[in-house]
C-alpha cells in the first residue's frame, strides 16, 4: 500500500512517525476524510479548501498549494487502485520536545492513506436508530480538529446502548452528530443546525442544502429542541461515508411511521444522482 508523507507517496513500511508529533501528544492537527467513487475523488475542491481552512484556524500552514495537494490524493488513489473508498488525510503542528507552546522553525507533517469501503446501503435502505447524548466537546466544532475524544466518547456511548450514531445536544438544542450532520423534516421543511462554531460544516451537507435549494425544498438553518427532534415526521443525519441516512428511531421514539420518510428517500435519490450511481430504489 502506498501513502502519503510530507508530501511524497511512499511505500507505508517506509513510514516514520516521531514519538513527540504534536498529533500524537496533543491532537495538535486537523484531517479530513474524501469519499472516492469508482476512483473519483467526490468533492474533491469543498474538502480541500476546508482541510486548508481549519489547518489555518489552528495556525497551521499547509506546505504545498492546493493544486499540488489535489494532485497527491488523486495520484494516491490511482496507485493504490482504490474504487470505492475513501482518503484519510491529516496535517499535524510537526515534532518538537513536548512544550504546549508552539515549536519554532518544525515543519508540519502531512500522512494520508486510502482505504475501500462500500456503501452502507442495507443502513440507508432501512434507516438506523439514534440516541441524544449531551454535547460535552470544546466550542470550535467547526474545525475538523483531530482532538475527537468527546466524539469519541459519545460514539461509544450509543454503540454501547445498540445505536448507530448519537443526536448530541447542548441543553436543550440538538447541534449535529457524533461525526455527522443531524435534520429534521417537519411539515415539509428541513432543519438543520446553522453553520456556527457548535457544529462542523459538513461537504455533504453543504451537497444536501444545494438539492434542497434545487428542489425549492425550504430550509431552516435554525437550532431546534430534543423535544422537536423526536416530534419531526422525518429525521436523517449525514456525512461522508453514510450519505443521507434515515433516523428512524431517537433514544426509543419512534420518528413518524419508523420507516425512512418520503422526503429523506428523495434527497438520498438526488444524492446518489450527484455521485452518478444507482443503488436505491
Ligand atoms: N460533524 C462531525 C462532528 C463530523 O465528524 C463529520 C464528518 N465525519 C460531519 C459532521 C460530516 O461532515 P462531512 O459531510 O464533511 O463528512
Amino acid at each position: 500500500e502506498w501513502i502519503l508523507s510530507n508530501g511524497e507517496i511512499v511505500k507505508e513500511q517506509d513510514l516514520e512517525i516521531s514519538k513527540e508529533d504534536r498529533g500524537y501528544q496533543f491532537g495538535d492537527g486537523i484531517y479530513e476524510v474524501i469519499r472516492v467513487y469508482e476512483g473519483d475523488l467526490f468533492t474533491a475542491t469543498e474538502h480541500i479548501d476546508r482541510f486548508y481552512q481549519s489547518a489555518e484556524k489552528i495556525r497551521i500552514t499547509v506546505p504545498y498549494t492546493k493544486d499540488v495537494f489535489h494532485k497527491m490524493l488523486h495520484d494516491l488513489v490511482e496507485m493504490n487502485s482504490i474504487d470505492n473508498g475513501q482518503v484519510y488525510v491529516q496535517i499535524t503542528r510537526g515534532a518538537a520536545e513536548r512544550n504546549h507552546q508552539f515549536p519554532v522553525n518544525v515543519e508540519p507533517v502531512v500522512v494520508g492513506y486510502t482505504k475501500s469501503v462500500e456503501r452502507p446501503v442495507a443502513f440507508m435502505e432501512q434507516g438506523v436508530k439514534a440516541t441524544l447524548i449531551e454535547d460535552v466537546r470544546w466550542l470550535r466544532c467547526d474545525i475538523k480538529s483531530l482532538n475527537l475524544l468527546g466524539n469519541v466518547m459519545a460514539k461509544q456511548q450509543a454503540y454501547e446502548e445498540g445505536y448507530f450514531e448519537a443526536v448530541l445536544h447542548r441543553g436543550d438544542t440538538v447541534t449535529e452528530g457524533s461525526s455527522s450532520n443531524m435534520y429534521g423534516i417537519k411539515d415539509g421543511v428541513v432543519y438543520t443546525h446553522p453553520a456556527t462554531n457548535l457544529i462542523l460544516n459538513g461537504i455533504t451537507r453543504r451537497v444536501i442544502l444545494e438539492i434542497c435549494e434545487e428542489f425549492g425544498i425550504k430550509v431552516v438553518e435554525e437550532p431546534f429542541t430534543k423535544q422537536q427532534a423526536l416530534e419531526m415526521d422525518e429525521f436523517f443525519m449525514s456525512s461522508t461515508t453514510t450519505e443521507v441516512m434515515p433516523v428512524v428511531e431517537i433514544s426509543g421514539h419512534t420518528i413518524g411511521n419508523g420507516t425512512p420518510g418520503k422526503m429523506t428517500r428523495k434527497l438520498q435519490q438526488a444524492f446518489e444522482a450527484r455521485i452518478k450511481l444507482g443503488v436505491i430504489s
